[in-house]
């Protein structure tokens, strides 16, 4: 099949977080099912050209993308494509050439989203225009894409490469729905009707891409079975879109993300000071090591490490008032991570607090994240809501027991020391007292050599590979044909 995926991040040429990863992955994947696969993402200003060796296309001259009034000089660039899917960055220097994705430092969105997304939109149809390839499924992700669903309901298509194109729309994240005020919407010369009660957009007065792409998409499908059920289910974790999820009954699904097992493989993964494997196992010890030393901790019990973004979402904010505690048990804690200034605040005085036993390394690096996963022991992942979640996946391949909360995708890949099969820790209340008594197991777990040993084998042969999923999007994209 012919598939266009559009999203704002592509690991490792952009990625705020695991939708980059997912991208990359399922992309490659599909690929190499044999199909043709085109991936559409701005050409972001801190996108190093160099060194992922990007450049123009030969066989695309500029153009221009006219919305609202405005007219916008564009330019694709490619990403080697090494038998792997045709990546095309969207250059425009006034939309994209400054850095980040979503906002500085990913944390205040950009001002000028709204049209940032449509120029990403319309500029990816465009690309299969300009080069005159019928796509039979566009595949958008995440709200930050979703224009590209509205703009092929609304556009008329007939004659162009998109006459018989059928539209997927895969949620990575409800919470994030990319809201704008009402007035922003003449820029994007849609139909009125969108706007305003009962339009695909309107939302409380306002504009909101993930429902418009909700409503708008042929199917849709969110990261994990779990997270699928809970958001129809729970007002809360459907962040104001239960219903209208609901409303697309069995046309919205759950697929469980895979992970890219070469690219996350303590085997061969250049990131770290040296390898093992499961059978070989000596190599993480000498990771464990080098970790310590990297962050000034000293040795003397458990590693508990957390990777991800510093949001509620992430229940960060649930380990905080047990770190003493923690430190007083034994445990190590060493996290990365970005995010609300508070979260930093806090872990910044819990570092100082508690030298030698709390790191706190408060910036975006992949490298370093490998490194976290191999060196430390336990990992811990007490999200509020986790829509699939790949952090806690690296960690099991790593070796590293994850201690999570049983939601979202999070239930759906971690099963707990308690049960046969264990893999980790799972705790179900959204509070500091059940993370503790959850990190308590852990840290008595840990203690018996034996069974942490084979915790830990049982992680490192979980297969969460990327065929079961590849196979269940091919799936719902054949569905599509002749709809
Ligand atoms: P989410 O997509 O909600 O952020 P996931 O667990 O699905 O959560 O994916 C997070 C991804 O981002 C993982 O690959 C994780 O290693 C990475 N990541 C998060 N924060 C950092 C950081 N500060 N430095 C490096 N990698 C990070």
């Amino acid at each position: 099949m012919k598939i266009l995926m559009i999203c704002a991040e592509y690991a490792p040429l952009a990625k705020a977080g695991g939708l980059g990863d997912m991208v990359a992955a399922l992309a490659g994947v599909l690929a190499a099912r044999g199909h043709e696969v085109k991936v559409v993402l701005p050409l972001y200003g801190d996108i190093d050209r160099e060194r992922h060796a990007l450049a123009p296309c030969a066989g695309l001259p500029p153009f221009a993308v006219r919305r609202g009034g405005a007219v916008r000089r564009c330019r694709f660039w490619r990403a080697p494509a090494a038998g792997g899917p045709d990546v095309l960055l969207l250059e425009n220097d006034d939309q994209f050439g400054r850095p980040g994705i979503y906002g500085y430092a990913d944390v205040d969105e950009f001002a000028d989203t709204l049209p940032r997304l449509a120029l990403l939109a319309q500029g990816a149809l465009e690309a299969a225009v300009l080069l005159d390839w019928a796509p039979d499924v566009v595949h958008v992700h995440d709200a930050a894409a979703a224009l590209a669903t509205v703009d092929l309901a609304c556009w008329s298509r007939a004659g162009t490469p998109l006459a018989a194109t059928r539209t997927l729309l895969t949620i990575h994240n409800l919470a994030h729905q990319s809201l704008h005020p009402r007035w922003e919407f003449t820029a994007l010369d849609l139909p009125a009707r969108l706007a305003w009660h009962p339009g695909e957009m309107e939302f409380h007065g306002g504009l909101n891409l993930m429902k418009a792409g909700i409503l708008m998409s042929d199917l849709v499908n969110t990261v994990s079975p779990t997270y699928a059920r809970e958001v129809i289910a729970d007002e809360e974790t459907g962040c104001g879109l239960a219903g209208v999820l609901r409303d697309r009954g069995a046309d919205f699904s759950g697929i469980l993300n895979g992970m890219d097992r070469e690219a996350w493989d303590p085997a061969t993964d250049r990131c770290l000071p040296a390898t093992y494997s499961a059978g070989s196992p000596a190599g993480k010890t000498v990771c464990r090591t080098a970790l310590l030393r990297e962050l000034g901790l000293q040795d003397g019990g458990p590693v508990l490490a957390s990777v991800g973004r510093l949001a509620r979402q992430k229940g960060i904010d649930l380990l905080l008032p047990l770190v003493d505690g923690l430190v007083s048990e034994g445990w190590r804690l060493a996290v990365l991570g970005t995010g609300e200034p508070a979260l930093e605040q806090a872990l910044h005085a819990a570092a100082a607090a508690h030298p030698g036993r709390v790191a706190f390394a408060a910036r975006f690096d992949e490298a370093l994240s490998h490194r976290f996963y191999a060196g430390a022991d336990a990992f811990v992942m007490p999200s509020r809501f986790e829509p699939c979640g790949l952090a806690q996946l690296y960690a099991l391949r790593y070796g590293t027991p994850p201690v999570v909360r049983r939601t979202g995708g999070l239930a759906d890949t971690v099963t707990d020391a308690a049960g046969p099969g264990d893999v980790g820790f799972v705790f179900d209340e959204a509070t500091p007292a059940a993370l503790g008594a959850a990190l308590a197991r852990a840290i008595e777990a840990w203690r018996e050599p034996g069974r942490w040993s084979s915790l830990v084998r049982r992680g490192m042969a979980a297969d969460f590979g990327w065929d079961a999923p590849a196979a269940a999007y091919e799936d719902l994209y054949r569905s599509l044909e002749g709809t």
